[in-house]
């Protein structure tokens, strides 16, 4: 039983140095994206089922690595964090979501909302509002065309690192503020404040087999009526089917982000996507007299 015990505790060691070692070599090749500014934006729709109406476009990093390829986020962002690096990336990549919703918004195409996620590391930055708004004048965007995704633990841990007050500076401005993964997290409902959020964002594991799973048809309903009674926006986020959108639709979770409406997409997919159903004028009248 000692030399098992003693053989366990080498794997385990080995395993720790192997995931240390993979910690240190991708934190390293982080330090030089975040210095070649080569953190990728990808961006995927938000539509509004009912109207059909582009709701918003949500800005998701990624990390083109040259020799292991595509690194999800949730992969490297939890090394980020953890390295002190998580706000240096979110700045690179907020620069570009904002510079790409700015030409978006001078081109008169219409997207709704630029959601763009902070985590709570990136909002403890002393100069974060400060940074958001030079962006938003350097690059022409407005702030009533922003809106920060955060999620709800977040919000918790807001009076002493002075997160709250900048949250209201923020919203003060025009920028919206939503949860994110709502459901997950630990907000109490004193947070679910139409005086601080703007809109909920269900999370995907209430969304998803909504049609068949009589549990998340509930959740998902109270939840659309919780937000309905307080005058708050409501997003279902990770829809893949045709049925899943028929739930929801029925439910009146009139929003919805998922790989059913567009995947993520580059910069110039996404704005070709814009373009297709950016409604040219003599087309709008059209499409107003046919709908009443
Ligand atoms: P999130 O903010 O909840 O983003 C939604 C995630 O669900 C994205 O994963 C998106 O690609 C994925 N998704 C969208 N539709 C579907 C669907 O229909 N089915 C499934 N299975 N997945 C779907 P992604 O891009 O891998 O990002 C993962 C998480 O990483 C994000 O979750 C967010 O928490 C974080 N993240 C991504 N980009 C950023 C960023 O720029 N800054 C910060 N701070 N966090 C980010
Ligand atoms: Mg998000
Ligand atoms: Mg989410
Ligand atoms: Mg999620």
């Amino acid at each position: 039983a000692k030399k098992q015990g003693g053989g366990a505790f080498s794997f385990f060691s080995e395993e720790l140095r192997r995931e240390l070692e993979h910690r240190k070599l991708l934190e390293h090749d982080m330090r030089i994206a975040i210095a070649e500014k080569s953190f990728q934006v990808y961006f995927q729709p938000q539509v509004s089922l009912t109207t059909g109406a582009i709701a918003g476009i949500e800005a998701l990093v990624r990390w083109k690595h040259e020799t292991r390829g595509m690194i999800p986020p949730g992969e490297f962002i939890p090394v980020a964090e953890k390295s002190g690096l998580m706000a240096d990336i979110g700045r690179v990549v907020i620069a570009k979501a904002i510079r790409a919703a700015g030409e978006w918004h001078r081109a008169g195409l219409q997207f709704g909302r630029l959601a763009v996620n902070v985590s709570g590391t990136e909002l403890r930055e002393v100069d974060f509002d400060a940074f958001l708004f030079d962006t938003l004048e350097a690059e022409g965007l407005p702030p009533q065309k922003l809106s920060l995704e955060i999620v709800e633990s977040v919000i918790l841990d807001d009076e002493k690192t002075g997160i709250a007050a900048k949250l209201r500076h923020i919203r003060s401005a025009g920028v919206h503020l939503e949860l994110d993964d709502f459901g997950t997290g630990y907000a109490s409902l004193s947070h679910v404040n139409p005086n601080e959020i703007d809109r909920l964002k269900i999370d995907r594991r209430f969304v998803q087999n909504i049609n068949s799973n009589g549990d998340n048809t509930k959740i998902v309903r109270a939840i659309t009526e919780l937000a309905r009674g307080l005058g708050i926006s409501i997003i279902a986020e990770g829809a893949e089917t045709e049925a899943e959108l028929t739930s929801l639709k029925s439910i009146g979770c009139d929003q919805v982000q998922g790989y059913s409406i567009a995947f993520p997409m580059p910069t110039e997919q996404a704005q070709e996507w814009l373009a297709l159903r950016s409604p040219k004028k003599p087309q709008l009248t059209v499409v107003t007299g046919n709908r009443a």
